[in-house]
């Protein structure tokens, strides 16, 4: 996967996609990332990246020449053939307007080949860009950022561990919050000591029943999932009603949790 990072502040870089997984994707040749700097696509003495808004307004917004400029010589494949899927490419452009960017997106763009991020700043970007030369806009939060950056290195950690062979055979995405199978949030994880100050890790993990230990570790999950994100469920619903058994036992857990909590 090659991701190309558009940006007027390419140091903001050096740090974040640096570590750990990020960092041993691209050392291992699974990943690479280029970063480049939208004032070497000005043609002005200033290199000026931005201009007021037409229509009147406060602040500025990013030209759309630059962008155009440093997107034509990547090599791209057409816009059509893009999202045709004919190409396994896409540009993205970082936007707080942009559609959510949640797990699924990021499985989705770990089958592409190449993304290009476009990182927004000031009032945002001309919609040219957006309109001609983007596929899509994600937003990473219901949230505003001063710019885009943070948005891009986001989206290129959450796809980078989902490439196959980044995550080492003691690390696994299955399982993980939000993981397509589940669509639940992870169960709780304890390490040693088994008791720390007068702290004690749950008496199940330390018993050696693995099938008690799954079944605990499931209520944990779902539990979590029933008390900071209600709304996944109706999604791990559906999908227990696509199984054999309509998962049986998790359905049963659930029902367990939500008695629990009614006689709390
Ligand atoms: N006026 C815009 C915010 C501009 S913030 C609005 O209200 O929607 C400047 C830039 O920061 C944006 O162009 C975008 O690239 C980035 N940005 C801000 N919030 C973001 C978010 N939640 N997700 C992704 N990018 C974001």
């Amino acid at each position: 996967m090659k991701a190309d990072i558009v940006t007027i502040f390419p140091d903001f870089f050096r740090g974040p996609l640096d570590h750990g997984i990020t960092r041993r994707a691209c050392e291992m040749g699974l990943a690479k990332i280029e970063v480049h700097d939208l004032r070497q696509f000005t043609h002005d003495r200033h290199r000026t990246v931005d201009d007021r808004p037409f229509g009147g307004g406060e602040g500025m917004v990013l030209k759309p020449e630059p962008i155009f400029d440093c997107l034509e010589p990547l090599g791209l494949a057409s816009r059509e053939e893009r999202l045709a899927g004919a190409a396994k490419q896409s540009v993205i452009l970082l936007s707080a307007q942009g559609q959510r960017f949640t797990q699924k997106v990021a499985a989705e763009l770990a089958t592409l080949d190449r993304m290009v991020l476009i990182c927004g700043r000031y009032e945002g970007v001309d919609e040219r860009v957006a309109d001609f030369i983007a596929d899509r806009e994600l937003s990473i939060g219901d949230y505003v950022l001063s710019g885009g950056e943070l948005g891009a290195a986001v989206i290129i950690e959450a796809v980078t561990r989902l490439l196959p062979g980044a995550l080492g055979n003691e690390e696994s995405a299955a399982g993980d919050s939000f993981d397509e199978s589940s669509g639940i949030l992870d169960h709780p994880h304890y390490t040693r000591p088994a008791l720390f100050r007068d702290l004690a890790v749950p008496e199940i993990l330390l018993s050696g029943h693995h099938q008690q230990v799954r079944r605990w570790r499931r209520k944990m999950a779902l539990g979590k999932t029933l008390q900071h994100r209600p709304e996944l469920l109706a999604r791990f619903l559906e999908s227990a009603s696509r199984q054999s058994d309509g998962d049986r036992a998790g359905r049963e857990i659930l029902a367990e949790l939500v008695d629990e909590r009614r006689n709390q």
